[in-house]
């Protein structure tokens, strides 16, 4: 495994910029999550580190090893990348055995060698006995399992994961996630996991990097990229997020929705708080010290609910862990116990 250095990479499709002056480092042995809309170029981004799309501009390294460079490319075959794109794509016509052997040097790896290291490889996704089954004769999961033993046999120096979770269904999702993440670990493995899913980037990632428009706009750890997103955009791609209308007197004071704060003085900053669920405290009762409003909608959803609560002309919503001890009509009131986190209109 090594660590991975992109350094300003441009990418063009024709006139169309994708990758616009990214730069992204990753320390060798970390996994990063991606995270982005649809169409800002996550895909591009991976084919370009497997040297499958030549950038304009910028350079890529593998440890100290230069790899790509815009007039420069060390082809794709020769990168040792592990690559699991999305929903797997194994070859329907190869066995389960010859798609884990698929990356295998023949010329380098005698078939003894080439045996081994697929029996190994099957220990390690947990599916011993699978190797004359066809994909076709495998469940989601197991196709999922057998894409990353067919990355990892090449023994690469990072993997790359486009989305390879997204045909399973929630429950197998959670699951096949946890037991690939935890086999990447053991491996040691540098990896980049591309996902539309912020849980998903949040509970797998060393490092998270937000991407828009062709750039990595933010990125930090799960916990940074959640607790100090750069905007309220960021704010609700990284996770559950009240969006207020704020403004800052010239004292500093933050004034919003939910603030107890009697604003005397006058206002020089407009803009938006964030405010994530759990720092929200509701209480049964009206309360003169706080914030008073009337539970108008509880959406119930199990392990928690979402309550819309009407506060004067205002409603908000707010997510509440079970059991949830509110009724319709409710008199409630609320506390904010966080950071403030205030953005100014641009
Ligand atoms: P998704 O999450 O939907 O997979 P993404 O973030 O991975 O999206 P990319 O697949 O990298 O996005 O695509 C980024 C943009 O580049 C899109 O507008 C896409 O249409 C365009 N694009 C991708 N590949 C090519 C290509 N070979 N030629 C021209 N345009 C391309």
């Amino acid at each position: 495994m090594t660590s991975l250095e992109i350094s300003h990479i441009s990418v063009a499709f024709g006139k169309k910029v994708i990758l616009d002056d990214l730069s992204f480092s990753l320390p060798e042995g970390n996994i990063a999550a991606l995270l982005g809309p649809s169409g800002c170029g996550k895909t591009t981004l991976l084919r370009t580190i497997a040297g499958l799309v030549q950038p304009t501009a910028g350079t890529i390294r593998f440890g100290k090893q230069l790899v790509g460079l815009s007039s420069l490319v060390l082809p794709a075959h020769k990168r040792n990348i592990g690559y699991v794109p999305q929903e797997g794509a194994l070859f329907p016509h190869l066995s389960v055995a010859k798609n884990i052997s698929f990356g295998l040097n023949r010329s380098t790896h005698s078939k003894d060698q080439i045996r081994q290291i697929t029996k190994e490889m099957l220990a390690l996704i947990g599916m011993q006995g699978y190797e004359e089954r066809m994909p076709g004769q495998l469940s989601g999961g197991q196709q999922t399992r057998v894409a990353l033993a067919r990355a990892l046999a090449i023994k690469p120096s990072i993997v790359l994961l486009d989305e390879p979770f997204s045909a399973l269904d929630a429950q197998l999702r959670t699951d096949i996630r946890s037991e690939v993440i935890a086999l990447l670990r053991t491996q040691n493995t540098t990896a980049i996991l591309v996902t539309h899913d912020r849980e998903e980037a949040l509970v797998s990632a060393d490092v998270v990097a937000l991407m828009r428009g062709g750039k990595i706009i933010q990125r930090g750890t799960p916990q940074e990229v959640y607790s100090e997103p750069i905007s309220p955009q960021i704010a609700v791609s990284t996770g559950d997020a009240l969006v207020l209308d704020a403004s800052q007197d010239a004292a500093g004071s933050t004034h919003f929705l939910l603030s107890a704060t009697v604003n005397t003085g006058i206002d020089v900053r407009q803009g938006k708080i964030v405010i994530r669920p759990e720092e929200i405290k509701i209480f049964p009762g009206l309360d003169n010290a706080q914030v008073n409003g009337t539970v108008e909608k509880i959406d119930y959803y199990g392990h928690d609910a979402v309550l819309t609560i009407g506060i004067a002309d205002k409603s908000i919503q707010v997510r509440i862990p079970s059991p949830i001890d509110f009724n319709l009509g409710e008199k409630v009131s609320l506390a904010h116990s966080g950071p403030i986190r205030f953005y100014q209109n641009v």
